[in-house]
């Protein structure tokens, strides 16, 4: 038994999700669209199989217009992702509802969402993971932070008006199955911002990921939540490798109290 050098506590969020399908928009127009899979290399799988790494980007923002989106249904003002208020030629910018991300802080009214998000100004509570996918069969076993999804390319044309002549062929790459997310706290969360991250995590799915979502790609099935506990240990063995510890506990009943804090009940 190893007597273990250094110790930290933390809490986080464990999120199960499921998409049918979500592609990343990396399609005939370089750099035009958003890119949601990112390729950080390759690894080696199963009977020597090379299997390219993605990290899954956009996921901050998705719960970033959650968080917008649920927030503009309850009634409660919060940070737009935006921080200017007008256009070069001062068309106002900002929806009704929002103001302008960090004004809040500056006006020393913290919304909900900057406590919880940031800003220029102000570090974010949240800290999210890398989900990194590789396909199937492609998992190498020293690379258990990799989880494997089904990833493949649709081959794409664009076809000239009324004609069959193809203009120009492109691929998008999309992801589909289960993965998991997780965002941890980096202080702590009062009872009432862990109530708003939750509701905002349940309104997620009314929101796709990505690009093609207007023609019914990303979409994200919130499958399950945890909050946890996480006590981590490290120490050296005798080759000086790092071993770690980690123990989970589930928190059902601060999940409970977190979803009860937020909104804040006006009495009447
Ligand atoms: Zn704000």
């Amino acid at each position: 038994m190893e007597e273990f050098q250094v110790k930290r506590t933390i809490k986080r969020l464990e999120i199960s999700i499921q998409t049918p399908i979500a592609k990343t928009g990396n399609g005939a127009v370089a750099g035009g669209k958003v890119n949601n899979l990112m390729l950080i290399g390759t690894t080696k799988g199963e009977k020597g199989k090379e299997g390219k790494k993605y990290v899954v980007k956009g996921l901050r923002g998705w719960l970033n217009h959650a968080m917008m989106a649920l927030a503009k249904e309850m009634g409660v003002e919060v940070c737009h992702t935006s921080e200017k208020t007008e256009s070069q030629k001062g068309e106002p910018l900002l929806p009704e509802g929002f103001h302008a991300a960090g004004k809040c802080l500056e006006n020393g009214e913290e919304c909900i969402k900057h406590r919880l998000m940031g800003s220029f100004g102000k570090q974010s509570k949240l800290k999210f993971e890398p989900v990194v996918i590789t396909s199937k069969a492609c998992k190498g076993k020293e690379d258990e932070e990799v989880q494997q999804m089904h990833i493949a390319t649709e081959v794409r044309n664009a076809l000239a008006f009324h004609t069959k002549k193809a203009i120009q062929d492109f691929g998008e790459r999309y992801f589909a199955g289960t993965f998991t997310l997780r965002i941890e706290f980096r202080t702590k969360l009062e009872a009432e911002e862990l109530g708003f991250l939750l509701k905002s995590l349940l309104y997620a799915p009314e929101i796709g990921l990505g690009a093609a979502v207007n023609n019914g790609a990303g979409k994200m099935k919130i499958l399950k939540v945890a909050l946890q506990e996480v006590v981590r240990e490290r120490t050296f063995d005798q080759k000086g490798r790092v071993v770690e510890r980690e123990r989970v506990r589930n928190l059902w009943k601060e999940m409970q109290e977190g979803l009860k804090a937020w909104p804040k009940k006006v009495s009447a």
